[in-house]
C-alpha cells in the first residue's frame, strides 16, 4: 500500500549502513533478552542463543531471562549457562500471569478451545498455546524478573540471525525515540482472530482515538466509497454491544459496522523477534488496550495472537515514527525469514515494506528467492559481515 511507502521513507530510517567494527565502548542500555520456553525445547534454545551470540551477543553481553510456566530442570539451566558468558536469569510464570483468569468460565472456554481444534485452527485447539498468547499479550512486561529492565528483546527457540548486528540496537532505539522495533510483518490466519478487529476498532472509537497514521497500515484498502458515511449501507456504529460483553459466555455479535466501515487486512509485526521499550507496555494505554480485548474472550473463545495484539495496539496507540523496521537484520524462524541489505551499494529490488506488509505465500516465495540472489551476492563480495 502506498502507507507502507510512506511509512517508510518518511519516518524511519536504518540506523546503521555498511560495515562496522562492533561499537562497544557505549554503555548497555537498560535491557534483556527475554526467552519464554519448556524444557523440552532447549535444543531449540541453544540454537538461538549460539546464533545470537555469534551474531551480536559475544560483543555486547545483554543479561538474558529465562521464562516458563512449568520450572526449568537444572540439564536446562546449565546447558544454557554455557553457551553464553552474560547473566542468565530463569524464572517462573504463576497461574496469575498464565491460564485462565478467574472471571472467566472454565468450562465454555475449553468447549471453545475444542471447537477451534476440531476446526482445524492453527494451535487452536492447545490451551496451553491460548495460554501463551495471552501471557505475551498482556503479563510479560509485570514479570518480577523483567521490573529492573526498561527494554527487551525477544527470542524464540530454533530462530536464527544471519548477520553480525555491530550495533547496539537499544541504544539506536533511544537515541531516535523509538518504542517498537520489527523485522517481519506477515498476514494472519485469518480464523484465528475472527473479531479481533471488532473489539480493536471499538477500543479505538470508545477512547476517542484518532490514527495516527499507523493504524491504517491494519487496515484493508477500501475500494469506494472512500468514507464509511458516504456508503449507502452505512450504518451507525454500536459500541455498547461491545461493552456488553459477557466474559466467558463467547463473543457477541458485533454489527460489522462496528467498525467504522473498515477490516482488517490480517497484517501484523511477527512477534516472535521483538525489540521494544517495556515502558509501552506499562502504560494506562496499552493496559486499558490489554483489559478491554481479555475481558472479551478472545483469547479462549478465538485464538488470538500476541503478534496481532500488539501489532494493532501498536495501530491505535502509536505513530510511524515510533515504530523501527529492523531491515538490516537477517532472521529466520521456521519457513519465514527476512533478508536484509545492509551493504551501502546494494539497492533493494523492492520497496521492503511493501514487500514486508503483503508476505503471504506468493511474496514468501519471491523472499526465498531475494534470499538466494542475495546469498550469491554475498560469495560475490557485497555483502557485509553476514555468513
Ligand atoms: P510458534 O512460533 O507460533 O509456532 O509458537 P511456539 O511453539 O514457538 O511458541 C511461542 C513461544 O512460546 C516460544 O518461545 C515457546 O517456547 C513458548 N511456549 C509456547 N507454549 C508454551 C508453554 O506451554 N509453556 C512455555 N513455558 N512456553 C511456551
Ligand atoms: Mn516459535
Amino acid at each position: 500500500s502506498v502507507t507502507g511507502r510512506k511509512i517508510s521513507e518518511e519516518h524511519d530510517k536504518v540506523f546503521v549502513t555498511g560495515c562496522l567494527e562492533p561499537d562497544t565502548s557505549k554503555p548497555r542500555a537498560n535491557a534483556a533478552f527475554v526467552v519464554l520456553a519448556r524444557n523440552k525445547e532447549l535444543d531449540g534454545v541453544i540454537q538461538s542463543i549460539k546464533s545470537i551470540e555469534r551474531h551480536f551477543n559475544r560483543w555486547y553481553h545483554y543479561p538474558y531471562v529465562f521464562l516458563n510456566d512449568g520450572e526449568f530442570n537444572q540439564t536446562f539451566k546449565d546447558t544454557v549457562r554455557n553457551y553464553t558468558s552474560a547473566s542468565v536469569e530463569f524464572g517462573k510464570v504463576g497461574p496469575d500471569m498464565w491460564g485462565y483468569p478467574d472471571w472467566i468460565d472454565h468450562k465454555v472456554a475449553k468447549e471453545g478451545i475444542a471447537k477451534q481444534g476440531d476446526a482445524a485452527v492453527m494451535y487452536g485447539g492447545l490451551e496451553s498455546y491460548h495460554a501463551m498468547c495471552r501471557f505475551y499479550s498482556g503479563f510479560f512486561y509485570k514479570h518480577p524478573l523483567l521490573a529492573k529492565y526498561e527494554w527487551y528483546w525477544r527470542l524464540e527457540p530454533e530462530i536464527k540471525y544471519f548477520c553480525d548486528i555491530t550495533y547496539d540496537p537499544f541504544l539506536k532505539m533511544i537515541e531516535s525515540n523509538k518504542t517498537y522495533g520489527f523485522t517481519i510483518a506477515v498476514k494472519e490466519l485469518r480464523e484465528t482472530v475472527p473479531n479481533i478487529f471488532r473489539y480493536a476498532s471499538a477500543y479505538k472509537r470508545l477512547n476517542n482515538i484518532t490514527s495516527q497514521g499507523l493504524w491504517e497500515m491494519f487496515v484493508e484498502p477500501k475500494e469506494t466509497p472512500a468514507r464509511p458515511e458516504d456508503d449507502p449501507n452505512f450504518k451507525p456504529p454500536l459500541p455498547e454491544e461491545i461493552l456488553r460483553a459477557e466474559p466467558g459466555r463467547g463473543l457477541p455479535e458485533i454489527d460489522p459496522e462496528a467498525m467504522d466501515g473498515e477490516n482488517y487486512n490480517m497484517c501484523h509485526f511477527w512477534s516472535n523477534f521483538e525489540i521494544a521499550k517495556l515502558s509501552w507496555f506499562r502504560s494506562k494505554e496499552y493496559e486499558d488496550f490489554f483489559e478491554m480485548m481479555d475481558r472479551s474472550g478472545g483469547f479462549w473463545m478465538e485464538r488470538w495472537g500476541d503478534a496481532p495484539i500488539h501489532s494493532l495496539a501498536a495501530g491505535v496507540l502509536l505513530a510511524p515514527r515510533d515504530i523501527h523496521y529492523f531491515r538490516d537484520f537477517g532472521y529466520r524462524h521456521t519457513t519465514i525469514q527476512h533478508c536484509p541489505s545492509n551493504a551501502p551499494a546494494r539497492q533493494l529490488p523492492r520497496e521492503p515494506y511493501l514487500e514486508l506488509t503483503t508476505a503471504d505465500e506468493k511474496a514468501r516465495g519471491e523472499e526465498d528467492e531475494y534470499w538466494e540472489q542475495w546469498d550469491e551476492e554475498k560469495e560475490n563480495g557485497v555483502g557485509c559481515r553476514c555468513r
